[in-house]
């Protein structure tokens, strides 16, 4: 309800232990499917990836029956932005960029992240899309740090984005609260002013997930009632991370590296709990 803030999960170490349990197994998914995709391969090729990784670590897919999602990733190819379905049909091409999003349960506990993997050889401006959108992610995450606001993150994705040039940020749709469910409070938008919103507090975990367009900001859902599309067809990227935040610092959850060598770049010292 408007004006009424839901409150946030704060989370115990045991719990964001969990979490990183659930992590793994989303970062290892993922890294199989990036190495799965290729020209001829179906998008629903890749969901059968995730299952067997699903299977092998006893998890729990978070998307499959989400209210009726019918897959356990989603598959957004080129203009699509995010929430794609899988299809036997729908093959990728040389010069594609796929965004493949999942989400994997340990013992009640969610992890959730997204990659945009270039098939064969992508135009210029293509793989710099993905490499732009991919660098506001880890500028937001960066912004994770006890005493900060919720929308330092949100301003930090935005500055990252309008410092590389002319880009479409994505409206309506961002990043999460995760823990128990897939989806929390609060919602993170990819945009806006520092300094607003919830303080940052240790026991929080975040979903952290830009998208980025090389034309609009607007997106249309299709009649499938899942994938959204931008509404000139210019092709979006779409990056996510899970960061749980620790008495001493944030711990990229999905991350295999706990998010280390990206956020040692950028200054900032993990938790001990990152190893
Ligand atoms: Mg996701
Ligand atoms: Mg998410």
């Amino acid at each position: 309800m408007r004006g009424v803030p839901e409150r946030i999960q704060l989370k115990t170490e045991e719990q964001i232990a969990l979490m990183r349990e659930a992590g793994l197994v989303v970062a290892r998914a993922l890294a199989q499917m990036r190495a799965a995709a290729a020209p001829g391969v179906s998008t629903l090729d890749l969901d059968a990836v995730a299952r067997d990784v699903l299977r092998e670590a006893g998890a729990t897919p978070s998307f499959l029956n989400y209210h009726g999602f019918p897959a356990v990733i989603c598959a957004s190819v080129n203009e699509r932005v995010v929430h794609g379905i899988p299809s036997a049909s729908e093959k990728l091409s040389d010069g594609d960029l796929i965004s493949i999003d999942f989400g994997a349960i340990i013992e009640g506990w969610h992890g959730d992240s997204a990659i945009s993997v270039p098939i064969g050889e992508v135009a210029p401006e293509v793989a710099e899309l993905s490499r732009v959108c991919e660098a506001s992610m880890w500028d937001g995450i960066a912004a994770v740090r006890d005493g900060g606001r919720l929308t330092d993150i949100s301003h930090a994705v935005e500055s990252s984005i309008r410092s590389a040039g002319r880009y479409g940020i994505v409206a309506g749709y961002g990043g999460h609260g995760i823990g128990s469910e897939m989806h929390m409070a609060p919602h993170i938008l990819n945009y806006g002013k520092a300094g607003k919103g919830p303080r940052l507090t240790p026991g929080m975990a975040l979903a952290i997930e830009p998208m980025v367009t090389l034309g609009t900001r607007a997106t249309e859902e299709l009649d499938d009632g899942w994938t959204v599309v931008t509404t000139d067809g210019s092709w979006a990227a779409h990056w996510e991370h899970t960061v749980a935040l620790l008495e001493d610092g944030p711990w990229v959850l999905t991350a295999e590296d706990g998010g280390r060598q990206e956020l040692t770049k950028r200054g900032v010292e993990l938790s001990v709990q990152a190893g």
